[in-house]
């Protein structure tokens, strides 16, 4: 038996055997080891709300025709991005805007071709691409955490596709839309821009798509729009690549439930806005109240410097009085003391306030 495990295991990669995504540590863990019986859950930039009535009627109804397939083509998703965000070719994905990174990755990406990362950020991009053996160059962002342009266009400039997070997960950064235009300006290939978390900041980085055609811009529903747990994520991509991503997708991207669900949260501007508020709101009282270096963000979470105390022990001490963070010692780049933590409900925010200060 023992035998047979081993000759299973290797016959996978190499590269799932021993890396892959590192996920916020489970909030049940954390509750049995507290003892607490809510979590506050500020690890993972959730919505802590629940949709709002309308998208839960929605979702129902979908749910009552879902022994049929669902539309390949996603077109009332489509046109409800058309409607609300932007009036450009759109496309979908099924599985959050993480799939919708796989599949330009596997539109474009052949063994061998360089794909540049500005760092430290999400992990996805580089998982993604080295899932398709691409070559992965990681630019570290200056010590501000502001993107080192001119560094970050000398490795670009010859590569085939490069990744850029604004506002950045998980440093909050918000680059400006000059230096954006500045990087399409000077590269050759495609620039993937994830504005996971747009909506939290005043950049608008969605008139650059009119000028460029070497501009993906890779945005989501799980975390203004609370639909984390749907997996809805789009990108606008230039007109020439609409054909080969759909031939790249899987055959179908959204579901029927999800794709219902997204159409009337796109359509309820006021849940949106209430909750855009409600961060700007908190974002400013957490870079206030936190006793430790906060770095600016655009975001719907912040990152601050526990330094001299280790973050996965600043984790461990979050725990014990009752919130999730994120330890972001995983994220490469980011060296071992800065932790994360997200906005959350006002309960919630409180109860991190309050853990923060007696750490
Ligand atoms: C959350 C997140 C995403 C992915 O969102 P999906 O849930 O897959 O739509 C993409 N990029 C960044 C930076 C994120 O933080």
């Amino acid at each position: 038996m023992k035998q047979q495990t081993q000759c299973e295991t290797s016959l996978c990669r190499d590269l799932y055997t021993k890396t892959g995504y590192v996920f916020a540590k489970s909030p049940d863990e954390i509750a049995k080891m507290s003892g607490f019986l809510e979590v506050a859950r500020l690890g993972s930039n959730e919505n802590p709300y629940p949709p709002s009535p309308a998208v839960l009627k929605a979702a129902a109804d979908a749910l009552a025709s879902a022994n049929r397939y669902p539309d390949p083509k996603a077109e009332s998703f489509t046109e409800a991005i058309h409607r609300h965000i932007y009036d450009s070719p759109v496309v979908t994905s099924g599985l959050g805007m993480d799939g919708v990174i796989e599949t330009v990755i596997r539109a474009l990406i052949s063994p061998g071709d360089k794909v540049v990362v500005s760092t430290p950020t999400f992990s996805m991009y580089g998982i993604a691409a080295a899932a398709a053996s691409a070559v992965v160059v990681n630019v570290p962002r200056l010590p501000d955490f502001s993107v080192d342009v001119d560094a970050f266009i000398s490795e670009a400039k010859n590569a085939k596709l490069s990744f850029l997070c604004t506002p950045n997960n998980p440093t909050g950064t918000v680059t400006p839309v000059s230096d954006i235009e500045k990087i399409l300006d000077s590269i050759s290939g495609v620039l993937f821009l994830d504005n996971a978390y747009v909506e939290f900041c005043d950049a608008d980085y969605l008139s650059l798509l009119k000028k460029y055609d070497n501009l993906i811009i890779g945005r989501t529903l799980s975390k203004v729009y609370g639909l984390a747990g749907l997996r809805v994520g789009y990108g606008f991509v230039p007109q020439w690549l609409e054909g080969p991503y759909h031939a790249a997708a899987t055959p179908f991207t959204l579901n029927r439930v999800s794709e219902a669900a997204a159409v009337a949260a796109l359509a309820d501007e006021s849940y949106r806005d209430n909750f855009i508020a409600h961060i700007r709101k908190w974002r400013s009282v957490f870079v206030k109240e936190i006793p430790y270096p906060v770095i600016p963000s655009g975001a719907n979470f912040v990152l601050f410097d526990t330094v001299p105390l280790l973050s996965n022990d600043a984790m461990e001490l979050f725990a014990k009085r009752g919130v999730l963070v994120r330890s972001c010692a995983s994220f490469p780049g980011l060296g071992d003391t800065f932790v994360r933590v997200s906005i959350g409900d006002v309960w919630e925010n409180e109860r991190f306030l309050a853990a923060v200060k007696q750490l």
